[in-house]
């Protein structure tokens, strides 16, 4: 299977997608968003500052980034692919990223672009809830994305939560900030031909086919 890198904007279904091709393909799901939640509950003096960032729907400094993308790459298992799900967000990511890829022999990769609606994408964003513990994600607005039981991770028996930036004025600001900085990676994508655009308002099964026919090596 290809390496898969995920372009969208925050809830078109990266996050779910994702878990899909790790439960069914071996998948290893990088997500920065993840990484850096991870490190706010640490409690640290560092997961502080990202907090104040990501709980306004700003975008974290790109030298930070980078560096947490390259640690990441550099101890991958080979015989994995891996989805990244969260960077790039700045084309001076992707460049970075690209270098990164070169260096480690990263060759076999697609990017994936899921388009969506300012307005179907808000209203995902409203009924998120997820598992703290494994991170799946549900959607309570969304009848095949509920929990079995109301606010319980269906596999960790867990209470779900809402993501302190799920809200509608941040969602404000973090799809301004993409619109901004992430579309024109699509255009840095597309000229190296390398974009698969796919509906994000598709339904989830089509999506993860669409995906699959894309990530299947010849
Ligand atoms: P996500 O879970 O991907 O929606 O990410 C949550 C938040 O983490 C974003 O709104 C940003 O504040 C921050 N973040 C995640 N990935 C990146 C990135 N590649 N560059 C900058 N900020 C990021």
């Amino acid at each position: 299977m290809r390496n898969i890198i995920f372009i969208a904007p925050p809830a078109a279904g990266k996050g779910t997608i994702s878990d899909v091709l790790v439960k069914n393909y071996n998948y290893e799901h990088i997500s920065t968003g993840d990484l850096l939640r991870e490190e706010i509950k640490s409690g640290s003096d560092l997961g502080k500052e990202l907090d104040k960032i990501i709980s306004q729907g700003k975008l974290v400094n790109d030298e930070f980034m980078i560096n947490l993308m390259e640690n990441k790459i550099n101890s991958l298992e080979s015989n994995k692919p891996f989805i990244l799900d969260g960077f790039p967000r700045t084309l001076e990511q992707a460049k970075k990223l690209d270098e990164m890829l070169v260096t480690n022999k990263i060759t076999n990769n697609i990017v994936v672009y899921l388009s969506i609606s300012l307005e179907e994408a808000l209203k995902r964003v409203m009924g998120r809830v997820i598992c703290p513990k494994c991170k799946r994600s549900y959607n309570i607005n969304n009848e095949g994305l509920k929990p079995k039981v109301d606010n319980l991770c269906d596999d960790c028996k867990i209470e779900l939560e809402h993501r302190s930036d799920d809200n509608a004025e941040t969602f404000k600001t973090r799809f301004q900030s993409y619109q901004e900085n992430t579309s024109p990676i699509i255009n840095y994508y597309e000229d190296k031909g390398l974009l698969i655009t796919i509906d994000a308002m598709s339904g989830l099964d089509n999506m993860t086919i669409s995906i699959l026919n894309e990530a299947k090596n010849d």
